[in-house]
């Protein structure tokens, strides 16, 4: 049977089909799709995915488990360096013969199951739900950060301690300005 699309999330389970107990690992480096990720973190668009599932042919459809490793790249809150960060989700997702789903939705339990259709499941959205909760939801370079310098932007991880501005505090430098037309 033909993909019904060409998504590399569309995993063949045809061999799994009505046959609980079998099951099969499946190894396999993908694409990572686009905006898997947060604002301020992400797998960018296209890096390696490495998929180590579990294949599993059960009474109610195919469950699929396993885990998802990726370097996610994204920017320090405080100084705006780049962060970088190893993903490594685990995901379980049980796909729905129809009938068993049906069954549920009328049961009243049912809880979103997506359905196992043409004998092919669609891991996408279980992938992303799986990643997506591992991020940080506020990277930082280093957890203790010193963030930029309020006054020139420069990273203060980097320009040190000892870094200050010769500026006076504008409130001196008004009164400055009074003594100066006073004197002229
Ligand atoms: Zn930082
Ligand atoms: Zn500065």
């Amino acid at each position: 049977m033909e993909r019904p699309t060409s998504s590399p999330f569309v995993l063949d389970v045809h061999d799994l089909d009505r046959r609980p107990g079998t099951m099969r690992h499946l190894r396999q480096t993908v694409p990572a799709p686009v905006d898997l990720g947060t604002v301020v973190i992400g797998v960018p668009t296209g890096d390696d995915l490495d998929l180590d599932l579990r294949l599993e042919s059960v009474m109610e459809g195919i469950l699929v488990s396993g885990t998802v490793r990726a370097r996610a790249v994204g920017e320090c809150v405080r100084c705006l360096e780049e962060v970088v960060e190893d993903v490594d989700a685990g995901l379980q997702q049980l796909y729905a013969y129809p009938e068993r789903a049906q069954a549920a939705a009328e049961d009243g339990d049912e809880e979103d199951v997506p359905v196992l259709e043409a004998d092919h499941v669609d891991i996408e959205t279980a992938v992303r739900d799986a990643v997506i909760p591992t991020l940080s939801f506020r990277p930082l370079c280093t957890p203790d950060c010193p963030g930029l310098c309020p006054e020139c932007g420069a990273r203060l991880a980097e320009a040190g301690p000892d870094h200050t501005h010769e500026t006076i505090d504008p409130r001196w430098a008004d009164l400055g300005r009074v003594f100066d037309e006073k004197e002229s």
